[in-house]
């Protein structure tokens, strides 16, 4: 039961201390959301709200349901329970960046055709691209640094500028929500630099980022929340109000993977103390 409506959006708060603007509207809010594969809950009553303009963090292990929750927003995967409410004044689009692996990079399209896709609403069926929509193409390749590959088959790309041609894609179709699931796993930090700052200056012009990651101290260090989801949400707020021993111990089921001395290493965790598995003594 996926019910898209606009809720009431009061007026952003000004707070005249900090000399910015407080998110205070909702754009997204989930409420109850329970998805179920095969018998097996995937999310089982997940509620939280996201303002508008925020940059938030989703975190959780693997199989913690992070693409679920992306698909079912998006509208790919029917929810058992549950509403999602998209608001806001006039048409707030979603934009979407899948995972990796869930992508055929075989297909051979290219880079401007993908972001073309993000255009065919905006284009009756019989239509040709017209020079408003190529334009529309030119300006949100170039905003993600990608104005020379327009020609480029996708496949060709490396992982990091495959995503930064679905976020263009996302701007073609005027999303003023960006859903991105791991769009850093297996980009080289260079790369991830270079997304994050393409995110900013979405964010500065008041795109609201919604972002799976595997890396703890990205989320922390870069989003304004963090939502720790494992079928359920553990915890969701602040970084510093979620990143406890016990939030992360029920997140992660006791088991923390770590990197150290450029070797991956697991920590448990528990209530009462943590330790390493197999660090060197
Ligand atoms: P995450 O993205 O956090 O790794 P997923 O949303 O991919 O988690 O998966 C959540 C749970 O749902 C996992 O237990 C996974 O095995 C299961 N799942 C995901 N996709 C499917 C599917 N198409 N069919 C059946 N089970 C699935
Ligand atoms: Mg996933």
């Amino acid at each position: 039961m996926l019910k898209l409506e606009a809720p009431d959006r009061p007026a952003p708060q000004i707070n005249t201390d900090a000399h910015r603007i407080v998110h205070t509207r909702p754009i997204l809010k989930v409420r109850g959301l329970t998805v179920i594969y095969n018998g097996e809950a995937a999310l089982d009553d997940v509620t939280f709200s996201v303002q508008d303009g925020e940059r938030i963090a989703i975190i959780g292990p693997n199989g913690a349901g992070k693409s679920t929750l992306m698909k079912t927003i998006m509208g790919l995967l029917q929810a058992q329970a549950g509403t999602i409410e998209v608001g806001g004044e006039g048409t707030y689009r979603l934009g979407y960046v899948p995972q990796h692996e869930g992508v055929d990079w075989g297909f051979p399209v290219s880079v401007r055709d993908v972001v073309m896709m993000g255009r065919t609403r905006h284009m009756r069926w019989y239509q040709w691209p017209s020079k408003a929509q190529q334009q529309a193409v030119d300006a949100a390749l170039e905003r993600v640094g990608m104005a020379d590959f327009g020609e480029r088959q996708i496949g060709e790309l490396s992982g990091g500028q495959r995503r930064r041609v679905f976020i263009a894609r996302a701007l073609a179709q005027e999303a003023r929500i960006l859903l991105l699931d791991e769009p850093f796993s297996g980009v080289d930090t260079r790369a991830q630099a270079s997304m994050m700052a393409v995110l900013e200056s979405l964010q500065r012009d008041g795109m609201t980022i919604i972002l799976s990651t595997h890396d703890l101290g990205l989320a922390f260090s870069q989003f304004e929340k963090v939502l720790a989801l494992r079928k359920r949400v553990i915890a969701y707020g602040t970084p510093s109000d979620v990143y406890r021993q016990d939030v992360l111990a029920q997140l992660y089921g006791g088991q923390l993977a770590a990197w150290q001395d450029g070797k991956q290493v697991t920590l448990f965790v528990d209530d009462q103390h943590h330790h390493c598995a197999d660090c060197p003594e």
